[in-house]
Formats: structure tokens, sequence, C-alpha cells
């Protein structure tokens, strides 16, 4: 039936059935079956007695047909895995990868029933609003270096939606994006290793995107682009800006030998995490005045209690500030 699709692709005009029974050596019959098909998965096409058949695209289909074509990345994104409704993008992701999954194998879904942030923490996922998707890397370097992956999904995410939306969010560091100091995207990095080798990193990204409301106590602390801009946007356009934007990131990160050092500027840049005041929840909980972001992609923040530098790793810590705050 996606051949049929592809045809009524190209054409962007009429095709009779006839025609498209012609190229791919099927009956009519068959041709009309695929067409309902179609039309059950979403898709609108246009029956026209003595013309045919013509596909009206939306925007708004989101599978993994719309989401390959015109992806122009070389790996992210080559192999898609969609779920109308799943557990977690991450776990699924996970079983590919450990059944031997490529590199740039992603997860997408149109609805989680159980996200979660760090810690186990609910993650809301409904169907229709957002983009869940999850990304699996294969990177040949040491687990302590794997953290370095969520500032760049961070940094992907934020310039991909800046590009897509013209709004202007900020990456709260390590790995949340707000949006007039609401979060609107979520990244949950995780990892299989040993001691010294990284087996596979699989980078969760969740984009509030066509929200129109969100569920009791999360509506203060959590925003969409819909909600801060009145307008609804494609999320496979969003989705494959963020898979470029990445895939460009990664290459650079590897070219460099896994070191944070090119991109601390353009980080540091869309960070509004500097200069405000923290709450560093980790080992101990203090509060800080955060004061900048190591070569390395390390917090460095002076202590409110003692007025000591100290520098907080972002395997270890939430950050609470601004509406986020606890
Ligand atoms: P943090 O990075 O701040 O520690 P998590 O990564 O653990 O946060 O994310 C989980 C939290 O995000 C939840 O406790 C909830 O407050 C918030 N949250 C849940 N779903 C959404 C959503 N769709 N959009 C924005 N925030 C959400």
């Amino acid at each position: 039936m996606y051949r049929i699709l592809e045809i009524l692709r190209r054409e962007q005009g009429f095709l009779s059935g006839q025609d498209i029974g012609e190229q791919l050596r099927i009956s009519r019959a068959a041709v009309w079956k695929g067409i309902k098909k179609l039309r059950e998965e979403g898709y609108e096409i246009e029956a026209v007695t003595n013309k045919g058949y013509r596909l009206i695209l939306h925007d708004t289909m989101y599978n993994e047909k719309e989401i390959a074509q015109g992806l122009s990345t070389k790996k992210l994104g080559r192999t898609i895995c969609f779920y109308k409704e799943t557990t977690t993008t991450n776990g699924c992701l996970r079983e590919i990868a450990l059944d031997g999954g490529d590199e740039g194998t992603i997860a997408v879904a149109e609805r989680m029933t159980a996200g979660r942030g760090r810690r186990g923490r609910h993650w809301e996922a409904p169907a229709g609003s957002g983009i869940w998707m999850s990304i699996l890397l294969r990177p040949n370097i040491f687990p302590s270096e794997a953290s370095v992956l969520t500032l760049l999904a961070g940094l992907a995410v934020c310039q991909a939606l800046e590009a897509e939306t013209g709004l202007s969010p900020k990456i709260k560091w390590p790995n949340d994006i707000l949006l007039n100091e609401k979060k609107l995207v979520g990244i949950l990095t995780e990892m299989d290793c040993e001691m010294q080798q990284t087996h596979f990193v699989i980078v969760g990204i969740g984009i509030n995107v066509n929200t129109t409301e969100f569920p009791e106590g999360l509506g203060d602390i959590a925003t969409s682009l819909y909600l801060e801009s009145g307008r609804t946007f494609s999320r496979k356009n969003i989705l494959q800006r963020v898979l470029v934007n990445f895939e460009s990131l990664y290459e650079e990160f590897i070219a460099s030998h896994s070191s944070f050092a090119p991109f601390l500027f353009r980080y540091k840049e869309k960070c509004s995490t500097i200069n405000q005041e923290v709450k560093v929840l980790g080992k101990e909980t203090f509060f800080a005045q955060a004061v900048d972001i190591t070569p390395e992609g390390e917090l460095v923040v002076i202590r409110k209690d003692n007025g000591k530098q100290e520098v907080v790793f972002s395997g270890e810590v939430s950050i609470r500030g601004g509406k986020q705050g606890e």
C-alpha cells in the first residue's frame, strides 16, 4: 500500500486506478484496497469519477513514512520504529539496541503510556501533540563522556525549535529546554556500558509541540509551542530538523575526540542557567549561584552557605530554578 502512496505523492495530481495498477502490476481491486488502507491510516485521498485518485497532503500526518520523507541525514533516522502507543521509546530502543540495532535508529511514539524523566519521575506524553523520540548512538567513548551527548541534544533541539518556530527557547542545564521559564522539552539520556567501554547510548527527547492543556499541577511548570505562540507546528518538520542538527553536532563531537570545548560558546549562548540562583539536588542539597560552564560541560556554582566554588556534574544532579522551583 505504501507503493501506492509513493506513486500518488510523486504525481501530485489525479491518477486513475488503472494507471496505478499498471505501474505496480496489480489489479484495480488491489489498488482500491490499498487506498482504503491508506485512508484508514489517516491519509486523505480524493476520488473523482473519470479522473482517479489524488493525495491531499496534510502537515499533520505523522508516521514513519512521513518522517522519512525528505529527511536529509546520513545516519540518524535512517531506521525508524514508529509506535502508535508504547510504554517508553527509550525502553523500546533499548531492546532494539540489545538486538544489535544500528547506530542512528530512532524510536518514535504517538503516545507513551509510561513516559519518565530522570529518577523515574512521570513524563506526560499524550497522543497527537508532542514529539516523543529516542535516538540510538554507538559512540566509541568512555562512559564518563556520555553526559556531553545530553548537552549536545539540548543544543540541537534548541536550535531546531528556533529555526522552525522563530521562538527563543533556552536550555536549562543540563537536560531541559524552557520557554518563558516553563518546561517545553525534556531530555533523558541512558546508556549501557562497562567500566571503560560504552556499548550504546540512548538519547530520549520529549517536545511539547501542539499541546493545548496539561493535567492539573503540570500547567504551572510545563508549556508547549502552541501555548506560547498560539500557532500549531508540524511535528515532522521539527523532528527532522532536530535529527539534522544533532547529527551534525554528533559528528563534530566524534571528530573532536569527544571534547565539549568546541561547543562551549554555542551552548552558553543558549543556556539560561548561568547567573541564576539554583538549588542543587545531589548527594547533598544546597542553594547556589550558577556562574559558568566548564569546557567539559559541567556547571560551576558558588554555594550560598559558604561562598565556595564547586563544580556540579550533570550525571548527579537536578537543578531547580525559575518556575521549576520546588
Ligand atoms: P528534571 O530534569 O527537572 O529533574 P525530569 O527530567 O525528571 O526533571 O522530568 C520529569 C518532570 O517533568 C516531572 O516530574 C514533571 O514535573 C515534568 N513533566 C512531566 N511531563 C511533562 C511534559 N510533558 N512537559 C513538561 N514537563 C513535564
